[in-house]
C-alpha cells in the first residue's frame, strides 16, 4: 500500500501486512464542541485503520486529547468556570459527538494531564543534552541546536516566524516546553523548574513514546499542524535520540467560503450542528468525496448533495435491481491502496449501486462505517411483522413464526436472527 509522506514529499510503500502499523494522530484541544473540520482527521485516520485491518495489518491508533492549553484557560475564564472542569466537560462533548459518527473509537485516547511525569522526564533529558534551557521558570527548546529543524515544513529556519514572543528566550524561534504558572491559571504541576504546566508540543512527543516506544510507523494530523507543532515534535523526540515517526500524513483543511474554519475567524460550524441537521451518513459521504490530502469546501449545498448520495445508496438496498457487470473489488482495493483515494472508491460504490451489485456495495459501505445505509430501515409494516415474529419465537409458536417469515419475504425483506434480536435485509 502506498501513502503520501509529507516528510519525503512522495508516496511511500508501507511495510507488508501484518505490519504492525502504529499510528499516532493529534486530536483536539478540548474547550468547546469540536467543529466539523476537526472531525476530518478523526474520520480519515479511523477509515485508514479500517482499510489497513481489512488488508491484514495489525493496527493500533492513538489519538490524544489536549486538556491543558492557553485556549482552555481563556475559555474557562470567559465562562467563569475552572479550566479542569471545562476540559472535562468538553472531553465528554468530543466523545459524544464523535461517537455519533458510528466509526468506533481510536484504541487509546491519552490525556495530556495524565502524561505529566513522562513530559517532565523528557524535558529533563533535553536539558541534559543541551537542547533546552530554563529561563524564569519556563523551559525553552533551543532550535539552533537541532540542525534538522524545518525539514518537515520545508521552511528556512532563519526565515521562520517567532513562536510566541518572549523576552525569556535566547532566540525568537525557540519554543516553550514548560511554562511557569501565571496568576490567571488555575492548574499547575510541580517540576524541577517550579510550579507550571507543559507547553503544547511536548505532550505529543511524550504520549507517542508512552504508547508506542521510541519509534512508530505513522504520524497523522491536520496540515495546519505541520508547522510549528509537528516540526517541534520531531525536534523534541529526535533531539532526545528517538527515531520517532517513519511517515507523516497530513489531511487537507476544511474551508468555509475559501477560508480555514477557525475560532479566530469566527466561522465555526460544530460537528454537533451538522450531525443534528444532516446525520452521520451524510457527513461520512461528504468526506469520502474528497481526497484526504485535498482541501474540502463546506457548505449547505455540499451537505445536501452528500445527503442525496447517502440516500441513493439506501435506496439501492430497498429496490432490487437487475445485477449487471461492474468493476471488481480489486479495482476498489487498488484505489485505496494508492494513497487512500476515497473519491475513486466512492465512484465505484456508485457504479456498484447502479449495477445492482449489492454484495460489493455492502462490503464497500461497511468499510467506511456506512453499513447503516444497508440496514435501511424496513417499512413500518415489515418491522411490525418482524416484532410479531420475534414474540412468536419467544413464546415457542414456531409455526406462527414461520408464517410471519413468509409474509416478511413477500414484502421483499429477509429476516435474520442475530444476537441483538433480528436484522432485516432487503431481498435481492
Ligand atoms: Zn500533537
Amino acid at each position: 500500500m502506498l501513502l503520501y509522506d509529507s516528510l519525503t514529499r512522495q508516496k511511500v510503500e508501507l511495510p507488508p501486512p501484518p505490519g504492525p502499523i502504529r499510528m499516532y494522530v493529534c486530536g483536539p484541544t478540548v474547550y468547546q464542541r469540536i467543529h466539523i473540520g476537526n472531525a476530518r482527521p478523526y474520520i480519515v485516520f479511523l477509515w485508514l485503520k479500517r482499510w489497513l485491518e481489512e488488508q491484514g495489518y495489525e493496527v493500533k491508533l492513538v489519538e490524544n486529547i489536549t486538556d491543558i492549553n492557553d485556549k482552555i484557560y481563556a475559555a474557562a475564564a470567559q465562562r467563569k468556570t475552572g479550566s479542569a472542569e471545562l476540559a472535562a466537560e468538553a472531553t465528554r462533548w468530543y466523545i459524544e459527538d464523535t461517537d455519533d459518527l458510528g466509526l468506533e473509537r481510536p484504541d487509546v485516547e491519552p490525556l495530556a494531564t495524565e502524561t505529566i511525569s513522562e513530559i517532565v522526564a523528557l524535558i529533563e533529558e533535553l536539558v541534559v543534552r543541551g537542547l533546552a534551557y530554563e529561563s524564569g521558570g519556563d523551559v525553552y527548546y533551543r532550535v539552533a541546536a537541532f540542525p534538522d529543524y524545518g525539514r518537515l515544513s520545508g521552511a528556512d529556519p532563519d526565515e521562520m516566524v517567532a513562536q510566541e514572543p518572549s523576552d525569556l528566550k535566547e532566540d525568537p524561534r525557540d519554543f516553550a516546553l514548560w511554562k511557569a504558572t501565571k496568576a490567571h491559571e488555575d492548574t499547575s504541576w510541580d517540576s524541577p523548574w517550579g510550579k507550571g504546566r507543559p507547553g503544547w508540543h511536548i505532550e505529543c512527543s511524550a504520549m507517542a513514546e508512552k504508547c508506542f516506544g521510541p519509534e512508530f510507523e505513522l504520524h497523522g494530523g491536520g496540515l495546519d499542524l505541520r508547522f510549528p507543532h509537528h516540526e517541534n515534535e520531531i525536534a523534541q523526540s529526535q533531539g532526545a535520540g528517538r527515531p520517532f515517526a517513519h511517515l507523516w500524513a497530513h489531511n487537507g483543511m476544511l474551508q468555509l467560503d475559501q477560508e480555514k474554519m477557525s475560532k479566530s475567524l469566527g466561522n465555526i460550524v460544530s460537528l454537533r450542528e451538522v450531525l443534528d441537521q444532516y446525520g452521520p451518513e451524510a457527513i461520512l459521504v461528504y468526506f469520502l468525496g474528497a481526497h484526504w490530502r485535498s482541501p474540502i469546501d463546506y457548505s449547505d449545498e455540499a451537505m445536501e448533495a452528500a445527503k442525496g448520495h447517502a440516500e441513493s445508496f439506501r435506496n439501492a438496498f430497498r429496490v432490487a435491481a437487475e445485477r449487471k457487470d461492474a468493476a471488481s473489488w480489486e479495482n476498489f482495493a487498488a484505489a485505496l491502496d494508492d494513497d487512500f483515494n476515497t473519491p475513486a472508491a466512492l465512484a465505484l460504490l456508485h457504479e456498484w449501486r447502479a449495477a445492482g451489485r449489492l454484495d460489493l456495495l455492502s462490503r464497500g459501505l461497511g468499510l467506511f462505517g456506512l453499513s447503516v445505509l444497508e440496514a435501511a430501515e424496513a417499512p413500518r409494516e415489515v418491522r411490525g411483522l418482524a416484532d410479531e415474529r420475534a414474540r412468536a419465537r419467544e413464546e415457542g409458536r414456531f409455526d406462527d413464526a414461520d408464517n410471519l417469515r413468509g409474509r416478511i419475504e413477500d414484502e421483499g425483506w429477509e429476516v435474520q436472527d442475530v444476537a441483538e434480536g433480528y436484522r432485516l435485509i432487503p431481498r435481492t
